[in-house]
């Protein structure tokens, strides 16, 4: 386990505050969904309990504590996560309730006890509220690093008694050569964007089944909008589909609309492999109408998650995007 090229800056001002005694109690690692925030907290929570971290800090890898945490045992550590019993994804009370109860105790061999909570904003209401009495009291010796791509779903109260550490998206100059290392099937740059610059993400999506996927969706998409196909049938395979993934690409195809619309060369492209596809389609479009499409997506994705019917809502965004789409 390494430190990703683009987090050497983090990295750096974390281990001055630790040395200088200068941890809080609870640290909120916020940022978008990508740019490495778990790799990097598992990592510092390696560096914390290692007993004989290098001189910037980096775990050794051969010592007792490194071994257990490798091993997924170290006493000192606890990751939480939703309970995989809840059908919403959620953490659940009873987990916090038992982390106020575990980090009661003392930590068995050095100086700190270290909780991860991951995503933190799928704290379930009864559990954020429990939480809040832990950081409210934290006990002492004991660092809680908070992770969320959404920080503004969290309690005000919560966020308020956390740290912030953002981690922005990595610039292309370092993003590229560790992407370009890493991936086995698409085109490095091609990913990259795809994935909005966010570096493992990109690495997520070097799978030539996910790829094929995207252009399945995407030759609907754009048949649609050339009203040559029948918005009820899309709607119905689009419902069986990966929702979330289905509407982070369906967003970033508007948005690509908009984009070049506006400007000539947008250098921000999604979908950089289509863009005369994108660019004869958006010259047939009204921005006005592509905006109120956007924000109806951004609607549905939210109506998603609170689990009304999603192959009810695809057809109306379906039905709604050929009808903008097709008659012009
Ligand atoms: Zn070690």
């Amino acid at each position: 386990m390494t430190l990703l090229p683009w987090q050497n800056t983090i990295w750096s001002r974390l281990q001055q505050m630790r040395d200088s005694g200068r941890l809080p109690h609870a640290l909120l690692f916020s940022g978008p969904q990508g740019v490495g925030k778990e790799l990097f907290a598992q990592l510092f929570a390696k560096s914390l309990l290692c007993q004989e971290p290098d001189s910037s800090g980096l775990p050794c890898g051969h010592c007792q504590p490194c071994h257990l945490l490798a091993s997924g045992v170290h006493p000192d550590f606890t990751n939480i996560a939703p309970d995989v019993e809840s059908k919403s994804g959620e953490i659940l009370v009873d987990t916090i309730r038992g982390l106020a109860f575990s980090t009661t105790l003392t930590s068995t061999a050095g100086s700190h006890r270290i909780v991860l909570l991951r995503p933190a904003e799928r704290m379930s209401n009864s559990a954020a509220n429990a939480f809040l009495k832990t950081l409210e009291e934290p006990p002492l010796g004991t660092l809680m690093i908070l992770i969320s791509d959404r920080p503004s779903r969290l309690l005000p109260t919560i966020r308020s008694r956390c740290q912030l550490i953002g981690f922005a998206t990595p610039p292309a100059e370092q993003a590229l050569p560790w992407l370009e290392a890493q991936v086995n099937h698409g085109d490095p740059a091609m990913l990259l964007a795809l994935a909005g610059g966010t570096p493992l993400r990109a690495l997520e999506l070097d799978d030539s089944a996910l790829l094929e996927q995207r252009d399945s969706l995407l030759t609907a998409f754009i048949a649609l909008a050339e009203g040559r196909t029948d918005p009820v049938k899309v709607a119905a395979d689009w419902a069986k589909q990966d929702l979330n993934m289905l509407f982070e690409w369906w967003s970033g195809w508007l948005i690509d609309l908009l984009q070049l619309q506006a400007v000539e060369q947008p250098v921000t492209l999604f979908n950089k492999d289509r863009r005369e596809t994108f660019k004869q389609l958006a010259e047939r479009l009204d921005s006005g109408e592509l905006q109120r499409n956007l924000q109806r997506l951004y609607r549905a994705r939210q109506d998603v998650e609170a689990n009304l019917n999603s192959q009810l809502l695809l057809e109306s965004l379906t039905i709604d995007w050929m009808g903008r789409a097709a008659n012009r």
